[in-house]
Protein backbone atom coordinates (compact mmCIF):
# COMPACT_ATOMS: atom_id res chain seq x y z
CA UNK A 1 0.00 0.00 0.00
CA UNK A 2 1.53 3.58 -0.87
CA UNK A 3 1.51 6.28 1.30
CA UNK A 4 -1.52 8.05 -0.88
CA UNK A 5 -3.89 5.05 -0.44
CA UNK A 6 -3.18 5.29 3.25
CA UNK A 7 -4.19 8.88 3.34
CA UNK A 8 -6.97 8.44 1.33
CA UNK A 9 -7.94 5.60 3.95
CA UNK A 10 -7.03 7.42 6.73
CA UNK A 11 -9.54 10.63 5.46
CA UNK A 12 -12.16 8.13 4.89
CA UNK A 13 -12.43 6.46 8.34
CA UNK A 14 -12.01 9.46 10.30
CA UNK A 15 -15.55 10.63 8.37
CA UNK A 16 -17.43 7.37 8.69
CA UNK A 17 -16.58 4.79 11.26
CA UNK A 18 -14.16 6.21 12.70
CA UNK A 19 -15.49 9.54 13.33
CA UNK A 20 -17.65 8.01 15.50
CA UNK A 21 -15.81 6.02 17.66
CA UNK A 22 -13.05 8.93 17.94
CA UNK A 23 -15.64 11.25 19.25
CA UNK A 24 -16.50 9.29 21.54
CA UNK A 25 -13.17 8.36 23.15
CA UNK A 26 -12.17 12.16 22.97
CA UNK A 27 -15.54 12.99 24.85
CA UNK A 28 -17.01 12.30 28.21
CA UNK A 29 -19.80 9.94 27.62
CA UNK A 30 -20.15 5.95 28.85
CA UNK A 31 -17.76 4.17 26.49
CA UNK A 32 -16.33 0.49 27.05
CA UNK A 33 -13.14 0.09 29.14
CA UNK A 34 -10.53 -0.10 26.43
CA UNK A 35 -12.03 2.87 25.01
CA UNK A 36 -11.81 4.46 28.87
CA UNK A 37 -7.92 3.33 29.58
CA UNK A 38 -7.16 5.46 25.59
CA UNK A 39 -9.60 8.52 26.53
CA UNK A 40 -7.54 8.58 29.86
CA UNK A 41 -4.17 8.02 27.74
CA UNK A 42 -4.59 10.96 25.37
CA UNK A 43 -5.90 12.79 28.35
CA UNK A 44 -2.42 12.86 29.65
CA UNK A 45 -1.19 13.72 26.49
CA UNK A 46 -2.66 16.46 25.98
CA UNK A 47 -2.22 17.66 30.02
CA UNK A 48 1.53 17.63 29.59
CA UNK A 49 1.33 19.38 26.10
CA UNK A 50 -0.73 21.81 27.79
CA UNK A 51 1.47 22.09 31.26
CA UNK A 52 4.71 22.48 29.25
CA UNK A 53 3.30 25.62 27.39
CA UNK A 54 1.72 27.06 30.33
CA UNK A 55 4.99 26.71 32.37
CA UNK A 56 6.53 28.88 29.89
CA UNK A 57 4.19 31.73 30.88
CA UNK A 58 3.76 33.33 27.37
CA UNK A 59 0.60 31.48 25.89
CA UNK A 60 -1.26 34.44 24.83
CA UNK A 61 1.95 35.54 22.08
CA UNK A 62 1.91 32.41 20.80
CA UNK A 63 0.46 31.62 17.21
CA UNK A 64 0.13 27.75 17.37
CA UNK A 65 -0.94 25.20 14.74
CA UNK A 66 -2.55 22.02 15.60
CA UNK A 67 -2.17 19.71 12.17
CA UNK A 68 -4.16 17.19 12.70
CA UNK A 69 -6.49 18.85 15.20
CA UNK A 70 -9.03 15.77 15.81
CA UNK A 71 -12.06 17.58 17.68
CA UNK A 72 -9.78 20.37 19.33
CA UNK A 73 -9.15 18.41 22.72
CA UNK A 74 -5.54 20.00 23.04
CA UNK A 75 -6.80 23.34 20.52
CA UNK A 76 -9.49 24.41 22.92
CA UNK A 77 -7.99 24.50 26.25
CA UNK A 78 -5.01 26.15 24.46
CA UNK A 79 -7.32 29.61 23.26
CA UNK A 80 -9.14 29.26 26.67
CA UNK A 81 -5.62 30.23 27.31
CA UNK A 82 -5.24 32.85 25.09
CA UNK A 83 -2.98 31.66 22.26
CA UNK A 84 -3.94 32.07 18.77
CA UNK A 85 -4.56 28.79 17.55
CA UNK A 86 -5.30 27.59 13.58
CA UNK A 87 -6.67 24.15 14.36
CA UNK A 88 -6.50 21.62 10.69
CA UNK A 89 -7.54 18.23 10.17
CA UNK A 90 -7.88 16.43 7.02
CA UNK A 91 -11.68 14.98 8.31
CA UNK A 92 -14.13 17.35 7.42
CA UNK A 93 -16.38 15.36 10.46
CA UNK A 94 -14.07 16.06 12.70
CA UNK A 95 -13.32 19.66 12.08
CA UNK A 96 -17.22 19.70 11.98
CA UNK A 97 -17.32 18.58 15.76
CA UNK A 98 -14.48 20.42 16.53
CA UNK A 99 -16.08 24.01 15.91
CA UNK A 100 -19.30 22.85 17.66
CA UNK A 101 -17.18 21.99 20.86
CA UNK A 102 -15.05 25.27 20.51
CA UNK A 103 -19.01 27.18 20.43
CA UNK A 104 -19.87 25.43 23.34
CA UNK A 105 -17.19 26.57 25.59
CA UNK A 106 -15.81 29.72 23.87
CA UNK A 107 -19.30 31.25 22.24
CA UNK A 108 -18.65 32.37 18.99
CA UNK A 109 -15.12 33.43 18.90
CA UNK A 110 -12.87 33.29 15.99
CA UNK A 111 -10.45 31.34 17.64
CA UNK A 112 -9.63 28.63 17.69
CA UNK A 113 -9.76 28.87 13.70
CA UNK A 114 -10.90 25.64 12.14
CA UNK A 115 -10.00 24.47 8.49
CA UNK A 116 -10.51 20.91 7.21
CA UNK A 117 -6.85 20.84 5.51
CA UNK A 118 -4.76 17.86 5.22
CA UNK A 119 -0.76 18.87 7.21
CA UNK A 120 1.15 18.13 4.20
CA UNK A 121 -0.98 21.09 2.24
CA UNK A 122 -0.35 23.35 5.22
CA UNK A 123 1.62 27.27 4.75
CA UNK A 124 2.14 29.99 7.04
CA UNK A 125 4.40 30.39 9.88
CA UNK A 126 3.57 29.52 13.38
CA UNK A 127 5.45 30.46 16.10
CA UNK A 128 4.86 26.48 17.70
CA UNK A 129 3.30 23.47 15.57
CA UNK A 130 1.97 20.65 17.40
CA UNK A 131 0.89 17.39 16.12
CA UNK A 132 -0.48 15.28 18.53
CA UNK A 133 -0.98 11.40 17.58
CA UNK A 134 -1.56 11.75 14.29
CA UNK A 135 2.00 10.00 12.76
CA UNK A 136 0.76 6.39 13.96
CA UNK A 137 -1.17 6.39 10.57
CA UNK A 138 1.73 6.86 8.47
CA UNK A 139 5.35 4.61 7.71
CA UNK A 140 8.04 5.74 8.58
CA UNK A 141 8.81 7.35 4.88
CA UNK A 142 5.95 9.35 4.63
CA UNK A 143 6.10 10.84 8.42
CA UNK A 144 9.58 12.03 7.64
CA UNK A 145 8.31 14.34 4.49
CA UNK A 146 5.64 15.17 6.96
CA UNK A 147 7.69 15.92 9.66
CA UNK A 148 9.48 17.91 7.49
CA UNK A 149 7.30 19.96 6.58
CA UNK A 150 5.61 20.66 9.71
CA UNK A 151 9.57 22.14 10.82
CA UNK A 152 9.08 24.25 7.61
CA UNK A 153 6.13 26.00 9.35
CA UNK A 154 7.16 26.20 12.65
CA UNK A 155 9.35 29.58 13.88
CA UNK A 156 10.75 28.67 17.22
CA UNK A 157 9.01 25.07 18.16
CA UNK A 158 7.81 21.75 16.87
CA UNK A 159 6.13 19.70 19.37
CA UNK A 160 5.21 15.72 18.05
CA UNK A 161 3.55 12.52 19.23
CA UNK A 162 3.91 9.29 17.69
CA UNK A 163 3.18 5.75 18.68
CA UNK A 164 7.24 4.16 19.64
CA UNK A 165 8.24 1.19 17.97
CA UNK A 166 9.75 0.15 21.54
CA UNK A 167 6.32 -0.93 22.87
CA UNK A 168 5.57 -2.78 19.53
CA UNK A 169 4.24 -5.74 21.43
CA UNK A 170 1.75 -3.86 23.25
CA UNK A 171 0.47 -2.17 20.78
CA UNK A 172 -0.02 -5.17 18.44
CA UNK A 173 -2.63 -6.33 20.70
CA UNK A 174 -4.55 -2.50 20.59
CA UNK A 175 -4.35 -2.40 16.81
CA UNK A 176 -7.51 -4.82 17.02
CA UNK A 177 -9.43 -2.34 19.27
CA UNK A 178 -7.79 0.85 17.91
CA UNK A 179 -9.45 -0.13 14.36
CA UNK A 180 -12.42 -2.11 14.61
CA UNK A 181 -14.71 -3.83 12.25
CA UNK A 182 -14.59 -3.40 8.32
CA UNK A 183 -11.92 -0.76 9.02
CA UNK A 184 -9.47 -3.07 10.81
CA UNK A 185 -7.79 -2.59 7.39
CA UNK A 186 -6.75 0.91 8.62
CA UNK A 187 -2.82 0.51 9.55
CA UNK A 188 -1.41 1.70 12.70
CA UNK A 189 2.49 2.14 12.41
CA UNK A 190 4.72 2.68 14.76
CA UNK A 191 8.11 5.08 15.01
CA UNK A 192 11.51 4.29 16.34
CA UNK A 193 12.26 7.70 18.50
CA UNK A 194 15.97 7.88 17.21
CA UNK A 195 14.47 7.74 13.36
CA UNK A 196 11.84 11.32 14.27
CA UNK A 197 15.13 12.58 16.36
CA UNK A 198 16.98 12.48 13.59
CA UNK A 199 14.62 14.07 10.78
CA UNK A 200 13.59 16.89 13.50
CA UNK A 201 17.98 17.20 13.61
CA UNK A 202 17.91 17.43 10.02
CA UNK A 203 15.59 19.96 10.04
CA UNK A 204 17.72 22.20 12.40
CA UNK A 205 15.78 21.56 15.37
CA UNK A 206 17.25 20.34 18.76
CA UNK A 207 14.95 17.89 21.73
CA UNK A 208 14.19 19.89 24.66
CA UNK A 209 11.60 18.36 26.64
CA UNK A 210 10.05 14.59 26.08
CA UNK A 211 7.83 12.70 27.88
CA UNK A 212 6.16 8.99 27.38
CA UNK A 213 2.53 8.45 28.02
CA UNK A 214 1.51 4.75 28.73
CA UNK A 215 -1.58 2.90 29.58
CA UNK A 216 -2.55 -0.21 28.83
CA UNK A 217 -4.02 0.88 25.36
CA UNK A 218 -2.59 3.55 24.24
CA UNK A 219 1.24 4.50 23.93
CA UNK A 220 2.35 7.59 23.09
CA UNK A 221 5.75 9.44 22.91
CA UNK A 222 5.77 13.29 23.04
CA UNK A 223 9.34 15.53 22.03
CA UNK A 224 9.28 19.08 22.08
CA UNK A 225 12.31 20.34 19.93
CA UNK A 226 13.29 23.72 19.35
CA UNK A 227 15.03 25.57 16.45
CA UNK A 228 18.70 26.75 16.65
N1 LIG B 1 -4.46 15.48 17.34
C1 LIG B 1 -5.81 15.16 17.83
C2 LIG B 1 -5.77 14.87 19.28
O1 LIG B 1 -4.72 14.46 19.80
O2 LIG B 1 -6.81 15.02 19.95
C3 LIG B 1 -6.46 14.02 17.04
C4 LIG B 1 -5.73 12.68 17.03
S1 LIG B 1 -6.58 11.45 16.05
C5 LIG B 1 -5.92 9.90 16.61
C6 LIG B 1 -5.78 11.61 14.48
C7 LIG B 1 -6.32 12.77 13.67
O3 LIG B 1 -5.42 13.03 12.60
C8 LIG B 1 -7.69 12.53 13.04
O4 LIG B 1 -8.56 13.58 13.38
C9 LIG B 1 -7.39 12.49 11.55
O5 LIG B 1 -8.46 12.94 10.75
C10 LIG B 1 -6.17 13.39 11.46
N2 LIG B 1 -5.31 13.18 10.29
C11 LIG B 1 -4.86 12.01 9.80
N3 LIG B 1 -4.06 12.22 8.75
C12 LIG B 1 -3.99 13.54 8.55
C13 LIG B 1 -3.31 14.37 7.62
N4 LIG B 1 -2.56 13.86 6.65
N5 LIG B 1 -3.47 15.71 7.71
C14 LIG B 1 -4.25 16.24 8.68
N6 LIG B 1 -4.93 15.51 9.60
C15 LIG B 1 -4.78 14.17 9.55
Amino acid sequence: MNAADDKTIVREYFNSTGFDRWKRIYGDGEVNKVQLDIRNGHQQTVDTVLGWLKADNNLSELSICDAGCGVGSLSIPLAVDGAKVYATDISEKMVEEGKDRAKQTLGNAENPTFAVQDLESLSGSYHTVICLDVLIHYPQEKADEMISHLCSLAQSRIILSFAPKTCALSILKKIGSFFPGPSKATRAYLHREADVVKILESNGFSLQRKAMTKTRFYFSRLLEATRN
